[in-house]
């Protein structure tokens, strides 16, 4: 199947997220696990995120020594952190007994366009990696970076961008499957950290899980589930502490149970920003979103309210993540007086959404979820739906509650639903 692995056993990629390489201990936790996978018979590549808090910290030395840090730059900075990971797991499997060697994005073949800092990935170009198995050696390939096509730059793929690389990666070598292990048992109803009596997901369809992550279930980052998709790959999301099974990420079946409400997911670093005095004429939005797109910039929720007399001006909000706030407002700034004739940024927002596809042959699911923010004196200030999602944008400080309220209000609890078998 693989040409080159004639007679040889199945390749599987497993992928180790930051906590479940924090430390020495657990870099020879995921070595033993990784080894233990080898001598079932498996090839392996693993890929490993940069440890604990790295990532973070990186970002926060860059912040240190400048204002708006070059992005080439800070993808050499960031793309060290998965470096160090993989050259300490390398030689904590050699002391276990086996070949192993570690490799760059770069040296891996992960070839991306040359967005720095949130490029996407174009190809993997595996042979290196596949020579590696060939010569018996377990890889380690970092995560979350690759090298420009055009630049032969340095890239990183955006936060959470590893599972994308262990997803590409065993697409290119058409493994048998992709596990992520993290921290967490696998999907659950809520972010566990703040619903403790989350349920979790034995599976869950692509459909709902690109809504999910798309509106911030983190544990899978949304590239890495498009890519899946796309590409056939079979993810297994698991915990690196356990083997319990975890989440199986599978296409939607006739035979799946079809719950109203899958899950509640939130983000809560989320800026809004309202255009005033908007010319109502065609063209204007394009203008203004053309601007933000060249720049890069996620945009999320967007609301027009149209002009209520004649010959008057619109405003448009519309949300970005924190971390695009200065680029978008750099980006619109040239458009003052043109295309608005004010930017307004709002207070700290957070957003709660409520994903499932048994919405869709469902009415009043939205009328529940305005009813539950209420009851708990939380005002929304921007809805967004699509057929199996609900998003509110709400106060940043109301997030859990929100999220807490609407996950027992659709019971969604581990004790209620149990038994049902999702
Ligand atoms: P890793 O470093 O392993 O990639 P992440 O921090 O990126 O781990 O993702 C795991 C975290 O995702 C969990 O600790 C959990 O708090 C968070 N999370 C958010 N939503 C969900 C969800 N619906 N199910 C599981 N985990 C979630
Ligand atoms: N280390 C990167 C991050 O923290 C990538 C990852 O962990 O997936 O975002
Ligand atoms: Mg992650």
């Amino acid at each position: 199947m693989h040409g080159y692995s004639h007679g040889v056993s199945e390749i599987v990629v497993m992928k180790f997220g930051g906590t479940s390489v924090a430390d020495a201990q657990r870099i020879k936790r995921a070595a033993a696990r990784i080894v233990a996978k080898r001598e079932e018979g498996k090839r392996v590549v693993a890929v490993l995120s940069a440890r604990g808090k790295t990532t973070d910290e990186l970002i926060a030395m860059a912040d240190e020594v400048s204002r708006a840090p070059d992005p080439r730059e800070m993808d050499m900075l960031l793309s060290t952190g998965e470096r160090i990971s993989c050259a300490l797991c390398a030689m904590a499997i050699h002391d276990l007994g086996h070949r192993a060697i570690s490799f760059t994005g770069s040296q891996a073949g992960i070839v991306t366009d040359s967005s720095h800092t949130k490029a996407r990935i174009l190809d993997v170009r595996a042979d290196r990696i596949k020579a590696a198995l060939e010569e018996d050696h377990i890889v380690l390939v970092a995560g979350f970076q690759g090298v420009s096509t055009t630049s032969k730059e340095v890239t990183t793929l955006g936060r959470g961008g590893s599972d994308t690389t262990a997803v590409a990666v065993a697409a290119a070598l058409e493994a048998e499957e992709c596990e992520i292990y993290t921290d967490v048992e696998g999907v659950f109803s809520a972010d566990p950290r703040i619903v403790p009596g989350a349920r979790k997901l034995d599976a869950v369809s692509f459909e709902e899980m690109l809504d999910m992550a798309a509106s911030g279930a983190g544990v899978l980052q949304l590239r890495s589930v498009e890519y899946a998709r796309n590409h056939g790959v079979k993810i297994h999301c698991r915990s690196s502490f356990s083997d319990a099974p975890g989440t199986v990420v599978i296409e939607e079946s006739e035979t799946m149970e079809q719950p109203l409400i899958t899950a509640v997911t939130h983000l809560t670093a989320e800026a809004r920003i309202t255009l005033v005095g908007v010319p109502d004429e065609p063209g204007a939005a394009a203008r203004i979103f053309d601007a933000l797109a060249d720049a890069n910039v996620n945009v999320d929720m967007i609301v027009q309210n149209e002009p209520t007399s004649a010959g008057g001006k619109a405003e448009i909000s519309f949300t970005v993540p924190d971390e695009d706030l200065r680029i978008a407002r750099e980006a619109l700034e040239g458009l003052i007086g043109d295309a608005f004739t004010e930017i307004r940024e709002g207070a700290q927002m957070g957003k709660v959404s409520i994903v499932g596809a048994g919405m869709r042959s469902h009415p009043g699911v939205a009328a529940k979820v305005f009813r539950v923010l209420a009851d708990e004196q939380i005002n929304i200030e921007m809805i967004s739906t699509s057929p199996i999602k609900i998003s509110c944008v709400i106060p940043r400080e109301q997030v859990p509650q929100a999220v807490r309220a609407l996950h027992e209000a659709f019971e969604l609890q581990a004790e209620q639903t149990s038994g049902i078998g999702r």
